[in-house]
């Protein structure tokens, strides 16, 4: 493990963003620590020496603003999906994605604001946020609260506060190529169709989840070569399209929270999709 100079626990964001600043590039911002923890035990993270904690921040709440479904970047995945309308976006892809970045031990700590932080190639779950047009609102270096498409984020100079996704009548789906259907794709596809509007993302192809029709750049590696991956990205794109095409639209007006996510999940353990 790391040894950490300092473990502190903000209890604003301008503290927070103080503390980053004053520790230049030897701090780090801690989510669920899924991925941090980790960094830290393998040394991969030499350069840490402070650790800051969001916990006391009060993002981990969901809210509807308008039309737009905003998540707090400390949501968890397991909150954010049994969150009713979060659960029955888009057929209840969120759900369905949320599933395929870890057992549930893992999505119990991980959070939104880590998985868009870290923006691993083979997150579903960034595909999804990308696929709906997400957008993420970050409190940045300088002080300022700056709101930008996930489609266009380079890079996170600060921390991120919330998520905002756009609620709409979608119709949407996954499909992937696995080891097994529990392990994280090689390739996978997110659709969503909106009416005439088709949106697909993918993960597996590129250093981060990207658009399709952005440069395909996939990295090799033992669970599958360049190669493959080029192969593979039109093939679940297109499969992912055609299951949206036949998958369900869920009512979020629907009065009953419970019946809202049965449905969600009903729908995502009968497309039969994982590991197609
Ligand atoms: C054994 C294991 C293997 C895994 N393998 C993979 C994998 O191959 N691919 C994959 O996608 N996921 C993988 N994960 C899952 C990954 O850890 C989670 O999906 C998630 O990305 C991390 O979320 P977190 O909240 O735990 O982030 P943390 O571990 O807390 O942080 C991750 C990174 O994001 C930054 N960060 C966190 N929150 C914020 C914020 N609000 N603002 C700014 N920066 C922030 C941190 O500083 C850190 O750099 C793995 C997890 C485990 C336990």
């Amino acid at each position: 493990m790391a040894i950490l100079s300092q473990f502190v626990r903000p209890a604003s964001l301008d503290e927070a963003i103080r503390l980053l600043n004053e520790a230049g590039g030897s701090a780090a911002i801690l989510g669920g620590g899924t991925a941090l923890v980790g960094m830290l035990e393998m040394r991969a993270r030499p350069e840490l020496e402070t650790v800051i904690d969001l916990r006391m921040l009060q993002l981990d709440r969901l809210r509807m603003d308008g039309e737009r479904l905003v998540v707090g970047a400390m949501v968890t995945l397991t909150d954010m999906i049994a969150h009713p309308v979060a659960g029955a976006l888009a057929s209840g892809v969120l759900v369905q994605a949320a599933r395929g970045e870890g057992p549930i031990n893992l999505r119990n700590a991980a959070t939104i604001g880590g998985v868009v932080a870290l923006g691993e190639a083979d997150s579903e779950v960034y595909a999804a946020l990308l696929a709906l047009d997400a957008a993420v609102t970050m409190y940045t270096r300088r002080q300022t609260v700056e709101t930008v498409p996930l489609r266009d984020l380079q890079v996170v100079d600060g921390v991120i506060t919330e998520i905002a996704v756009p609620l709409q009548a979608a119709r949407g789906a996954i499909a992937r190529v696995a080891r097994t259907p529990s392990d994280r794709p090689i390739v996978a596809a997110v659709a969503i169709v909106a009416g005439a509007s088709k949106t697909v993302a993918l993960c597996g192809v590129a250093p981060k989840p990207i658009l399709l029709g952005q440069l395909l750049a996939p990295i090799g590696d033992f669970k599958g070569s360049v190669e493959y991956r080029y192969e593979m990205a039109p093939v679940v794109a297109q499969r992912a399209l055609e299951a949206a095409h036949r998958s369900v639209i869920i009512c979020r007006s629907r009065p009953r929270h419970q019946s809202l996510h049965r449905r969600a999940r009903l729908w995502t353990s009968t497309t039969g999709l994982f590991g197609c």
